[in-house]
């Protein structure tokens, strides 16, 4: 025995045998995919998750170029906003509580006609990226315009995303006609397919924004290039309606599988007014369904059946929608919280939605609902290294009974200490690495004055 030690020694010239990138030791490490580990180390190689397990039995096996020490910490999968429009942090709190259709066709339509350019969506992304890193988001699934330029700030901050470009039936602030909008996609798919960090998506607004043939073309666009296809459903009873006039009564879901839309690679968002029905529909397709629960109640939309999707298995993922007058920040920590309290109030159930079922929404629901289970969304050997570490020392959290009580219910996004994705710090010990800050804050005070301005004209 001891010669095999001696014999191991002189091979690999130390202790450990292998090497890491980096190793975070001595957090309650949260894995999402099993019991919680106390004491616990994840080692981080070549962008991925190499081991998970007690520190006293990884820390030996790993000589480490960067150890991080996360004693007092939770470590856990980076969360997954799986719904937003992250530009739109350049809006934010421009016209709040206010009417749905008060507040878009009065605010947000012509401040985006009159704003919203690659300048606007590169800075307004930036100040997304601090926000998200900030609060622990390793990916975002966004449907913007202009959406090469935000995947292209996306990778530059190092975080992961979903990247929809939206079209729709009318003129955008990037694509003035249809033929337009199929021509960037066809250039952004080739750009950005096969990028570790980016997924290019088509992403058609509505079912009531898009006509059906517009929406059969896209379908087929999506099958033939292997993207997939971000779209809000459902969301309000007035979009119910107009998907009912032009569809001889149908549901949003039950129009879009009259037209041969929906499949495995559509991801459906909001989901509010779904009927048992269409969430048979949904399981049935293996559409994913991402919940906005701050959105739904900001703009009075209605409480979507997050318990009953779950039943009939469909993949729940999490997302804040966007933040100009519809949540109006990117805290996942904060959208899980709701999350829970919404179900916990609209069905008289304190049960419903534990703080590990919407950590579950965050993290690996996400994941599944936009295709990226395979890859993220757990703590474990083989899928890519997105990790967070958050801080329960102080004052609001402690004492710590339960980790995931303590994350939910009473930390919050600036509890965040360390962001990784891909195997990349992009924040440590609350220091951002790969985002100025600075400069896109003092760019959003200049974008609010320029704003109020056009708005004026
Ligand atoms: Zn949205």
């Amino acid at each position: 025995m001891r010669k095999l030690v001696f014999a191991a020694l002189f091979l690999t010239g130390s202790l450990h045998a292998e090497t890491a990138d980096v190793l975070i030791t001595g957090g309650t490490i949260i894995t999402m995919a099993g019991p919680n580990i106390e004491n616990g180390s994840v080692a981080i190689a070549g962008g991925k998750i190499v081991a998970v397990g007690k520190s006293s039995e990884i820390d030996e096996r790993f000589a480490a170029k960067t150890t991080i020490n996360a004693k007092g910490t939770a470590v856990l999968p980076g969360f997954v906003n799986a719904h937003t429009h992250v530009p739109m942090t350049l809006l934010r709190g421009i016209a709040d509580d206010r009417d749905l259709m008060e507040w878009l066709t009065n605010f947000i339509f012509p401040a985006e006609a009159k704003n919203v350019d690659r300048d606007f969506v590169r800075w307004g992304t930036r100040l997304a990226a601090a926000e998200m890193i900030r609060s622990g988001t390793t990916t975002f699934a966004d449907m913007y315009y202009f959406e090469s330029d935000i995947a292209r700030e996306a990778k530059n901050a190092g975080l992961r995303a979903v990247a929809g470009e939206t079209v729709l039936d009318f003129p955008a602030p990037d694509n003035k006609t249809w033929d337009e909008a199929i021509a960037y996609l066809r250039k952004f798919v080739a750009e950005w397919k096969g990028d570790p960090l980016i997924t290019p998506a088509l992403a058609p607004h509505a079912p009531f924004t898009v006509s059906r043939e517009h929406l059969q073309q896209i379908r087929a666009l999506a099958t033939e290039l292997g993207v997939p296809i971000l779209i809000h459903v459902s969301e309000t009873r007035e979009e119910l309606r107009q998907v009912a006039e032009r569809s001889n009564g149908l549901t949003p879901p039950a129009y879009l599988e009259s037209i041969g839309f929906l499949a495995d690679d559509v991801v459906a968002n909001h989901g509010v007014w779904l009927t048992p029905e269409d969430m048979q529909r949904f399981a049935a397709r293996k559409v994913g369904v991402v919940h906005c629960p701050e959105s739904n109640m900001m703009l009075a939309s209605g409480v979507a059946p997050v318990i009953q999707m779950q039943r009939v298995g469909i993949d729940v993922g999490l997302g804040t929608d966007g933040p100009a007058g519809s949540n109006n920040n990117l805290d996942m920590i904060e959208e899980m919280a709701s999350a829970a309290r919404l179900q916990k109030v609209v069905r008289s159930d304190p049960k419903a939605l534990t703080a590990r079922e919407v950590l579950e929404l965050g993290t690996i629901g996400g994941a599944r609902a936009l295709g990226l289970a395979d890859r993220i969304g757990t703590l474990e050997s083989g899928k890519q290294a997105d990790v967070i570490v958050i801080d329960l020392q102080d004052a609001k959290s402690q004492p710590v009974y339960s980790a995931e009580s303590a994350i939910v219910y009473a930390a919050s996004g600036a509890s965040v200490v360390t962001t990784i994705v891909n195997g990349k710090i992009l924040m440590r010990d609350r220091k951002l690495l790969t985002v100025d800050e600075d400069a896109a804050v003092a760019k959003a005070k200049e974008y609010r004055a320029k704003v109020l301005q056009s708005l004026k004209k």
